[in-house]
C-alpha cells in the first residue's frame, strides 16, 4: 500500500461534509470513502454518492462475509467502510478520506495507524451545534436530540486526534482542512520505509 488515510470525525452537524466540499478542489489526488449505512436517506441525499443505503439484513450479510474494514453502530444504525475500494485507492497512491465516528477512528488507527492522520471537527459551542442541526432541516426533533446526546460523548474523544478544527468561519476551517489533507498524503507506511532502508543500504560502494 502506498497511499495514506485521513480520518475526519466530529458530531453530526459539525460541518464535515461542508468542509470537504469547500476544500475538494484544493486537495491533491484523493478518494472519499463512501460508507454503507442502514439509516434512511435524508432529503437530497443520493444513493452511491452520500452513502450506500442498504437494509439491516444486507449489512449483516456483509459483516459475515468480512466485507468491512470497520463498522459501528451510531444513533441506532449501522455504518461501515467497505474494504475493497479503500484497498484499491491506497494501491493507487491516493489519500483516502473517511468521515467516520470515534469508534471507526479507533479501529482504523489499530489496523492502519502508520499511514493514518486524523482530525476532529467541531462547531465552537454546543449551542451552535444545536442551531446548525436545526437549520439543516434534515432531521426530526427526537433525532436531533439523540445526535446532541451523542455529541456530548464524542467530544470527550477529542484528545485522540492529531488535529482539531474549530468550524466557526467556514473559509478558515476549510483552509485548515486543506493544509492537513495535503500534509497527510506525505505519510509513509512502515513497509515503504523498510523498503527504503534496504534500498538505501544497498547504494554503498563499500
Ligand atoms: P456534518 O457533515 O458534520 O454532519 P454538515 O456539513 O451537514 O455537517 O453541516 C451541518 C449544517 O451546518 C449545514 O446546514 C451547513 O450548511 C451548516 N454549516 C457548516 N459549517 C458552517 C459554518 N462554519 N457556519 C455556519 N453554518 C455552517
Ligand atoms: P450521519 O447520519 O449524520 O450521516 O452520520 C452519523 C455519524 O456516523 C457521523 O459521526 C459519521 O461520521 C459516522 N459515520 C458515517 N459513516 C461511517 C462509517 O462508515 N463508519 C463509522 N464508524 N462511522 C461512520
Amino acid at each position: 500500500m502506498i497511499g495514506a488515510i485521513l480520518v475526519l470525525s466530529g458530531p453530526s452537524g459539525a460541518g464535515k461534509s461542508t468542509i470537504i466540499k469547500e476544500s475538494s478542489d484544493n486537495i491533491g489526488s484523493y478518494y472519499f470513502s463512501i460508507s454503507t449505512t442502514t439509516r434512511k436517506p435524508r432529503d437530497g441525499e443520493v444513493d452511491g454518492v452520500d452513502y450506500y443505503f442498504v437494509s439491516k439484513d444486507s449489512f449483516e450479510e456483509d459483516i459475515k462475509a468480512g466485507n468491512f474494514l470497520e463498522y459501528a453502530t451510531v444513533h441506532n444504525n449501522y455504518y461501515g467502510t467497505s474494504l475493497i475500494p479503500v484497498q484499491k485507492a491506497l494501491n493507487n497512491g491516493k489519500l483516502v478520506i473517511f468521515d467516520i465516528d470515534i469508534q471507526g477512528h479507533r479501529l482504523i488507527r489499530a489496523k492502519l495507524g502508520d499511514i493514518t492522520t486524523s482530525a476532529f471537527i467541531t462547531p465552537p459551542s454546543i449551542d451552535e451545534l444545536d442551531y446548525r442541526l436545526n437549520i439543516r432541516r434534515t432531521d426530526d426533533k427526537d433525532i436531533i436530540s439523540q445526535r446532541m446526546d451523542n455529541a456530548k460523548k464524542e467530544i470527550e474523544a477529542i484528545h485522540e486526534y492529531d488535529y482539531v478544527i474549530i468550524n466557526d468561519d467556514i473559509k478558515t476551517a476549510s483552509e485548515e482542512f486543506t493544509l492537513i489533507a495535503n500534509v497527510s498524503i506525505l505519510k509513509q507506511s512502515r513497509a515503504e520505509l523498510n523498503d527504503f532502508i534496504i534500498h538505501w543500504l544497498k547504494t554503498t560502494k563499500n
